[in-house]
């Protein structure tokens, strides 16, 4: 690997040399249970001749600050997402300074792209061509698509309940589509059994750490495209938490790089029907029967893999979390279309719904990221419950003009 990157378990905070076929942490993963919270989990290490290596006015070159070398990244413009001054939310809510990060502008239309990306180059550097996801539906479009730009196969477990588009998207990526009757749970599982028996890489969130790694780069974008400007507040979608924790990752990466001197507060937005780590993290009780059902479906988790994780790396930095409601969701996803012309899915809407919730509490000129994960054509069938599809009409000016006028 790259010179002196390595990972450290996030259990027992043992350093191991980064490795393709090494996923957790050999000791803590003895004590992983099915259907539980990954123990284990690798966080890839920064060499420490790198610290406060990075002054102010430095442009970051995001390649310098991961694991592998740039030359083994596949041909496909991935992150550099645009940073939106959300001018007319402003206005509105009379607040000076709301950006939104749209990272529906990725090639697949999800964040997911970015911990693919590193994946994928990961697999080309170590000669691996196969690659394996368990995915709601995001995570194995983005796999697909962007191993489809390096010529690598992707497997694809998905559940049945997946929207529709996500599934199109894998097969015109030519992956392979093992759809199961079950939840995203059961295809989690299924997809771990696949690549070992197989020896296929694993690109499961949470479980092999270049998700994780690669999810970091959003925090320093936000950091180079507010230039003088500072984050106070940055508002996210929590399913799994590998978002949560890469981009409290990146933060802290920029701390150590002394890039920045203060974290910005995280805020992590969960839907109240799938609330499994607000609950585990307000009340330090983690449900391992809860069922999650909320319309989001990119956040619809049972039991999030980064459970413990990302509530352990959620408080280390004193965040927050905050519940919204479906409706509330459906309805921040309508505003935003509406009002800033930016139209993202529903998970990605709880960012805002859970701005909107928190505002009361936040002074009007701190400045504020609300991440947009995916674009809003990935779910039609959700989107379509704040709107209405209008009748036909007969082609007649003068009826028209009658009646509709
Ligand atoms: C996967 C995903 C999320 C949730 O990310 P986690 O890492 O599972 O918390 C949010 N929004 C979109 C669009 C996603 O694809």
């Amino acid at each position: 690997m790259k010179k002196d990157f390595k990972y450290k378990c996030d259990n027992c905070g043992k350093i191991y040399s980064i490795k393709i076929d090494l996923m957790l942490c050999p000791v803590c993963r003895e004590e992983n249970i099915e259907g539980k919270p990954l123990k284990g989990i690798l966080k890839v290490q920064l060499p420490k001749e790198l610290k406060n290596s990075l002054s102010r006015k430095k442009k970051i070159n995001i390649f310098d600050y991961l694991p592998i070398e740039e030359k083994y990244f596949p041909p496909i413009n991935v992150g550099n997402t645009p940073l939106i001054e959300a001018k007319n939310i402003q206005k509105d809510l009379d607040f000076k300074n709301i950006y939104l990060k749209f990272d529906g502008t990725n090639p697949t239309g999800s964040f997911k792209d970015r911990a693919s990306y590193l994946v994928s180059a990961f697999a080309k550097k170590n000669k691996v061509n196969k690659i394996v996801v368990a995915s709601t539906g995001n995570a194995a479009s983005s796999m697909a698509g962007i191993a489809a730009a390096a010529r690598q196969k992707t497997f694809i477990f998905l559940p049945h309940t997946a929207p529709k588009a996500k599934l199109v998207q894998c097969l015109q990526y030519g992956a392979k589509l093992i759809q199961i009757k079950g939840s995203y749970d059961k295809a989690f599982d299924l997809s771990l059994k696949f690549s070992e028996k197989t020896g296929y890489l694993n690109r499961n969130t949470a479980y092999n750490p270049m998700t994780i790694e690669g999810k970091k780069t959003v925090s320093f974008e936000i950091v180079e495209q507010l230039g003088e400007k500072k984050a106070d507040f940055v508002f996210l979608p929590v399913g799994d938490g590998v978002i949560l924790s890469g981009v409290i990752k990146g933060f802290t990466d920029l701390k150590y790089l002394q890039r920045i001197k203060k974290i910005p507060k995280i805020i992590g937005v969960q839907s109240k029907k799938s609330s499994f780590i607000y609950n585990a993290f307000k009340n330090k009780k983690y449900n391992f029967n809860y069922k999650a059902n909320t319309i989001a479906d990119s956040i619809s988790v049972d039991v999030a893999r980064n459970g413990y994780m990302a509530v352990k790396d959620l408080k280390s930095i004193d965040g927050d979390m905050v519940l919204v409601s479906d409706k509330e969701i459906l309805s921040a996803q309508h505003k935003l279309a509406k009002i800033n012309g930016v139209f993202c899915e529903p998970s990605s809407a709880a960012s805002f719904a859970g701005f909107l919730k928190m505002k009361k509490n936040i002074s009007k000129n701190k400045t504020i990221v609300l991440l947009l994960t995916g674009h809003g054509l990935k779910d039609i069938e959700a989107a379509l419950k704040a709107v209405k599809l209008p009748k036909t009409y007969k082609a007649d000016i003068n009826f028209i003009m009658r009646n509709l006028y």
